[in-house]
Parts: structure tokens; C-alpha cells; sequence
């Protein structure tokens, strides 16, 4: 019986209460994937696929073909996201939140900053709460963050982080899931990145101002993101191709240039970084607008690992049987001449997603 209540204990800990939390992260207004969000993206497509079919612009002829009807939504691709957002949340409990735990004790917090500049230049006159000041954090935030995560998306397709980053990439169909679809280590350098720099971000913004920080988000995320994410951000990763038009992507981040960002073909590759917005993608040269008219365009990372990518193990396990398979190739770059080492480098940017399987892309028929 103790046994059976061990076994029970630790199933719950480390297996039910994640799987759980993870189903009622559905409902949760702070992520992406709460069914409120979904329920306004496909709100958003469903006008889409009237407006096109008013004007011949689909051969859908039900709303679910246009979303991709079974073709994409049953294919063995989108049946592993669902699986893998459900592991994933064990994986969280068990490797995520440890390792992040372990390295949060040496992070610098906001507390730490307003006491350091204190120190340094004495206490400010604390400003009086005013929802302009609010306003202006939340702004604030959400800039960073964006600018952040545009850097570390950058810094995932270089050579060695690909690996974790392929996971993602490795889609052939794409559905809202497909979000989640996320190396645990790329979620581990993304948490550290978020406390290091929201932490100086905090701290600095607190000293000069004043007032507290958590009553400033709104259901603990940004107003932004939350504006943002109640929009289309579900239909980045779906069939449904939503361009906002070349002048607005030049600031916001459309369905269509994330489309364009996990598609195959090599005029798209590393275009497209961009979270929220794509202004980062303008001033960095990594732009990649779109028009209104779907691009024909294949999901993935090309014929070879359409077959790799289709199962758990190769989702957590494979990435890291890739990057040390490339840092034993690096031992004998040492002794080699320049020619061949850039000859490395470029093979590293371009193979990674060299051809890929059929997935129809736009919003055109599907069953
Ligand atoms: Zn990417
Ligand atoms: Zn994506």
C-alpha cells in the first residue's frame, strides 16, 4: 500500500499535475494557445475564407478545407505536436524548471539593481502609481522581450544551436501546436535570457520611477502580447496564409512571414526572425515581406528528416546526437585550411533545410 501511495505520489508530482496544467493552459489568457485566442484566429480566417470566396480566390469550398482540412490537421506531423505539448509539460517539470532553478540563485534581479543604483546615486523620489507609467513599463517589456527573442531566434539557426532549433522547424504541416513544438533547451535559454534582461529591465525602470512591477502586466503578460495574440497569432503556424501587406510588415509580424520563415525553399531561409514584430527583421536586414496572394510554399526541413521527426524520442533525444555529432567534426577544423572551413560554414546555413516534403501551404483546397 505505501508503495502503491509512493508510486501514486510520485506519478501525480511529476506526470498528472504537468499533463494537467498543460490541458488547463487552454484556458489560460497568458499563453498563445488559450482557446479564446484560437476561437479569434479562426474567427479571423473564417472572414478570410468568405472574402476569398466571394472572388473565386479559393477552390475550398468548406471552411475546413481551407484551414487544411484532415490533410494537415491529421497528418502525422500535427499528430505529434499534440502528443509533444503534452510531454513537453512533463519535460518542463523535470528538466526546465530544475535547470532554470539551479541558475536563477546568480541572476541578477530588479531588487538587486534599485538597491545597487541607490547605492550608487541614492534614493529617487518614488512617483505616484499613474497608468501612463504602467502604459509605458508594459511598453517597455514587451519591446525587450521582442528584441531579445529576435537575437536568441537569430542565435538558434547558427550552426550549433540548430540542432535544438530544427525541432521546431521540423514541422511538414503546420497547426497552432506546432508553437510548442520547442526543444526543452531552447525553453531553458529562453527562460534565462527573459529573467537576465527583464531583471535589469525592471530594476532600471523601477529606480528612475518608482512603484511596483507586477500590478503593471496584465494577466501576467504584457498588454501587447495579449493584443497581439488575440488577433491572428495562431494562424502564424496553420495553413491559412494572412499577409498584412508590405508597409504594416515592415512593423508587425504577419501569419504569412512566419509561414514564409518555416518554409523550405532557400530565397526564404533565415528571413523572418521576428516574434511580434518584424521592425527587427528591417533594421537587421532579415526582412521578408509578403502580399496578399498565397507563395506556394513547402513546410520543413527537407526530405531526409521528413522520416527522422516523427516520433517523441526524436524530438528530445535526436538534437543532441546532432550538435555532438558536429563538435567532433569541429576537432579536425583546427588543422584545416580557410577554404575548407568556410566551405563548413556555408554547407551549415544552407543544408540544414535543403528540400522538403509536400504540405500545401495556402489556403487553398485541402481535405
Ligand atoms: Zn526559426
Ligand atoms: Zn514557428
Amino acid at each position: 500500500m505505501d508503495v502503491l501511495a509512493l508510486v501514486y505520489q510520485y506519478l501525480f508530482r511529476w506526470v498528472i499535475a504537468p499533463v494537467s496544467d498543460q490541458f488547463l493552459g487552454l484556458f489560460d489568457l497568458n499563453g498563445r494557445l488559450c482557446i479564446a485566442f484560437l476561437f479569434t484566429s479562426y474567427a479571423i480566417a473564417y472572414g478570410l475564407f468568405r472574402v476569398r470566396r466571394s472572388r473565386g480566390q479559393t477552390d475550398a469550398y468548406t471552411f475546413w478545407q481551407f484551414i487544411g482540412g484532415s490533410r494537415v490537421h491529421f497528418h502525422p506531423s500535427a499528430l505529434l505536436d499534440y502528443r509533444y505539448y503534452f510531454v513537453r509539460a512533463i519535460l518542463k517539470v523535470v528538466l526546465v524548471i530544475p535547470v532554470v532553478g539551479l541558475v536563477d540563485p546568480y541572476v541578477l534581479r530588479s531588487g538587486d539593481y534599485i538597491s545597487f543604483f541607490t547605492r550608487l546615486w541614492g534614493a529617487r523620489v518614488q512617483v505616484e502609481e499613474h497608468v501612463a507609467l504602467s502604459l509605458l513599463y508594459g511598453l517597455g517589456v514587451f519591446l525587450m522581450q521582442d528584441f531579445i527573442h529576435y537575437w536568441a531566434h537569430r542565435a538558434y539557426h547558427s550552426r550549433y544551436l540548430w540542432a535544438f532549433h530544427k525541432v521546431h522547424h521540423s514541422a511538414s504541416v503546420l497547426v497552432p501546436v506546432t508553437a510548442s513544438r520547442v526543444h526543452f533547451v531552447e525553453k531553458v535559454i529562453e527562460r534565462l535570457i527573459d529573467i537576465i534582461f527583464l531583471g535589469a529591465y525592471a530594476g532600471v525602470f523601477w529606480y528612475a520611477c518608482g512603484g511596483e512591477i507586477s500590478r503593471y502586466t496584465l494577466f501576467g503578460v504584457t498588454y501587447m502580447v495579449f493584443i497581439l495574440n488575440a488577433l491572428a497569432a495562431n494562424l502564424r503556424h496553420s495553413h491559412v496564409w494572412l499577409s498584412f501587406g508590405a508597409r504594416v510588415e515592415h512593423v508587425l509580424n504577419s501569419p504569412a512571414q512566419h509561414q514564409i520563415h518555416h518554409s523550405d525553399a532557400p530565397r526564404h531561409f533565415n528571413k523572418n526572425f521576428g516574434i511580434n514584430l518584424s521592425v527587427w527583421d528591417w533594421m537587421f536586414g532579415t526582412l521578408y515581406v509578403t502580399q496578399s496572394k498565397p507563395e506556394a510554399i513547402r513546410f520543413g526541413t527537407g526530405e531526409a528528416d521528413y522520416q527522422r521527426y516523427l516520433t517523441l524520442y526524436s524530438l528530445i533525444v535526436t538534437p543532441f546526437v546532432e550538435a555532438v555529432g558536429k563538435l567532433r567534426q569541429l576537432k579536425p577544423l583546427s588543422g584545416v585550411s580557410v577554404v575548407e572551413v568556410s566551405s563548413v560554414s556555408a554547407t551549415a546555413r544552407i543544408a540544414p533545410r535543403a528540400v522538403a516534403p509536400a504540405a500545401g501551404t495556402d489556403a487553398g483546397p485541402a481535405s
